[in-house]
């Protein structure tokens, strides 16, 4: 069956293979292949992979004795997967009950499906589930650490994984790392397994009942400190900060000011926006400089693309270096 896969050569497979796995992308039905001087391994979220992966589909084999979503319904569903979460995207009731009946019955780690009943909305950035099967609440694999998430309650998006990755391995051991909107802690936690002192702060409650709990179970609570709160509240961390990370794309601006008083002499920023395809970086450096300049000097090390957004917007990142 032509099914979505990532294409590597046969040398880099096992790498590629542990990489995607560990963010729980490799579709258990489908054998991965060798053909034509290339390995195939299977995704189950094409879009989610991320773009240094070079994304196809390709012809594989079932693996044997596997039941499948696709060998039940005869059409290969289309979905995106949180732990043993499955999130669909389906207008037509009829359809998303018998995808959901599919997806609990074939042989994937697969419990629960839910599907979109609303986009992410209000400041906690929480959407609105149609629950077709098992629960909301689940735990979610993520280039090694573990987070424990109820989707009902809390943001959380798979689709950053590769994103946050490549923040958290800038980070370094004995840095001070703040994450203004934390969530359940996927970037906190990898901050602390590499040594930093990690501190995130969130207004959902029960995001940061989450943060706590997924610190402990990935053995980094003790470089943890998850505060409940608006951040531009936060007290106590005052020019604290070498590292920030600001993902609240469609409002960040607003918190500059917050961010330059966290800000130590020496600060990487990392700065999310969702802009305009003509011109995806400019409104973001406008708003650091005219919140930082003159009290720091401002260095835009990194403009980055993390994904396409909608037709003609992109969410992007500005890696920024703030000195005094
Ligand atoms: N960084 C996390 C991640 O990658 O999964 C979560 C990002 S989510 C887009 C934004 C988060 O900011 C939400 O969890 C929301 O509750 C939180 N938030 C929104 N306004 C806030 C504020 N004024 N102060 C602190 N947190 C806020």
């Amino acid at each position: 069956m032509e099914v979505p896969c990532v294409r590597v050569r046969p040398q880099d497979g096992e790498r590629t293979r542990a990489a995607l796995a560990d963010r729980g992308l490799v579709h258990d039905g489908y054998e991965i292949t060798v053909e034509g001087g290339w390995l195939y391994v299977p995704v189950s979220d094409a879009e989610g992979v991320g773009a240094e992966y070079d994304v196809t589909t390709h012809d594989l084999p079932v693996r044997e004795g596997q039941t499948l979503p696709a060998d039940l319904l005869g059409f290969e569903p289309s979905y995106e997967r949180i732990g043993t979460i499955a999130i669909v995207d389906e207008d037509d009731e009829d359809r998303a009950r018998a995808i959901a009946d599919a997806i609990v019955e074939s042989d994937l780690p697969l419990d629960s499906v839910v599907n979109r009943a609303s986009k992410v909305k209000g400041e906690l950035r929480v959407r609105d589930w149609e629950v077709l099967a098992g629960g909301t609440e689940t735990i979610h694999r993520e280039y090694g650490f573990e987070y424990a998430l109820d989707l009902a309650t809390v943001y959380f998006s798979p689709r950053l994984a590769t994103e946050r990755h490549r923040v958290t391995e800038q980070t370094e051991a004995g840095e001070n790392a703040l994450d203004l909107f934390a969530g359940v802690g996927p970037f906190v936690i990898p901050f602390a397994a590499r040594g930093a002192e990690a501190v995130g702060v969130d207004l959902n409650p029960a995001a940061v009942t989450f943060m706590r709990e997924n610190a402990e179970r990935n053995g980094v609570a003790e470089r943890v400190t998850a505060i409940e709160g608006d951040v531009r509240e936060l007290s106590g961390y005052d020019d604290w900060a070498d590292r920030l990370v600001m993902n609240l794309p469609h409002s960040a601006d607003a918190f500059l000011e917050t961010a330059v008083r966290l800000a130590g002499d020496d600060c990487t920023l990392h700065y999310y926006d969702i802009q305009s395809d003509d011109d995806p970086f400019g409104p973001g450096e406008a708003a650091i400089r005219a919140a930082a300049e003159p009290e720091y000097d401002v260095t835009v090390e990194n403009r980055h693309v993390v994904r396409s957004y909608a037709p003609h917007e992109e969410n992007v990142c500005l890696d920024v270096r703030l000195t005094r």
